[in-house]
């Protein structure tokens, strides 16, 4: 089927209305309120009939590819119960059992959901992925209440992805892993699908949070990443955060826009302005958006200013 049917993606609402979950983060008081946390309406979208579905609604974006016996999962959402909604609209699409999930990053809204996922399944990641993950469990003794937010520890990923690309076939489909390091985290990985054209990006495309640095996410990462991904021959791509597939036109455009703002902060380091200065500038928020586990977000100014300073500060 031809990609750009993708781009005429039919809407199937599972259930309500889209509640756009990938919005702004809480802030810190409801970030650590505690309750079990509703159901959240999904909405599932055609990308080739049949065949690749994306999913939007609680957490990140999800995805899934009917297979010739199963359905093998692009991401799992951020919480048990949106991990339980997932796999019911799945079902909702084909009666094939859920087999495996490949993880495109470590972030909770991306991961967590696992443990609303049927036992048995092979999860699949990059190994700086797992480590993050891993390493979650590590800061979480000194956090308030022992750590929110954390990936399930009965569902790290038990199938490794080590090298920077890997091409494998499951359950019939031709897949082509692509990892990208210190993108958006240190484990991100692109599911191609050579055969439709298509990629599930994961955060290397997002209308959020466009990098991590505390997770080893880098400016120069992401440059190369997002450009790793023009250089794929594909026509449709699907974000971990944004309401509409990308193409490379939308990517080129994502990569201009940024560098021009990166360019501007530059100069204002090199002229001596501050940090402080550079925000105002930028028309940054005065507070930090704060995720699940109560750490702030940085804006891309703030990313771009210490990138600078960073380069400034360079032994040669
Ligand atoms: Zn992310």
């Amino acid at each position: 089927m031809k990609p750009r049917a993708a781009l005429l993606a039919t809407a199937i609402v599972m259930s309500g209305i889209c509640l756009g979950d990938s919005g702004p983060a809480p802030n810190v008081s409801q970030a650590f309120a505690q309750g079990p946390a509703p159901a959240p309406a999904l909405t599932v979208k055609e990308v080739v009939r049949g065949k690749i579905y994306w999913v939007e609604g609680g957490g990140g974006t999800a995805g899934f590819v009917v297979g010739d016996k199963g359905v093998i999962l692009i991401d799992a959402k951020r919480s048990p119960e949106a991990g339980k909604a997932l796999a019911a609209a799945v079902a909702k699409v084909t009666p094939k059992p859920i087999t495996h999930v490949i993880l495109t990053h470590a972030d909770g809204d991306h991961v967590n959901g696992l443990a609303g996922l049927p036992d048995g399944l092979t999860i699949i990641a990059h190994e700086n992925a797992k480590i993050e993950q891993q390493g979650m469990y590590l800061y979480a003794v000194a956090e308030i209440d022992g750590g929110r937010c954390l990936p399930p520890l009965d569902r790290m990923p038990n199938l490794i992805m080590r090298k920077s690309r890997v091409e494998t076939t499951i359950d019939g489909e031709r897949l082509v892993l692509h990892h990208f390091p210190n993108a958006h985290t240190t484990g991100d990985i692109a599911v191609e699908l050579p055969a439709y054209k298509t990629a599930f990006a994961g955060d290397v495309i997002t209308d959020i949070v466009l990098l991590h640095p505390e997770r080893g996410g880098t400016l120069d990462g992401w440059f190369s990443a997002a450009r790793g991904l023009l250089a794929l021959d594909v026509d449709t791509f699907i974000a971990g955060h944004s309401a509409t597939l990308e193409t490379k036109a939308s990517i080129r455009k994502r990569i201009a826009d940024l560098q021009a703002q990166r360019d501007v902060v530059a100069g204002m380091v090199d002229h001596g302005q501050t940090l402080a200065q550079v925000k105002l500038a930028m028309k940054d928020p005065e507070k930090l958006d704060i995720g699940c586990r109560g750490i702030p977000r940085p804006t891309f100014a703030e990313n771009a200013f210490h990138d600078r300073v960073n380069r400034n500060q360079e032994l040669k």
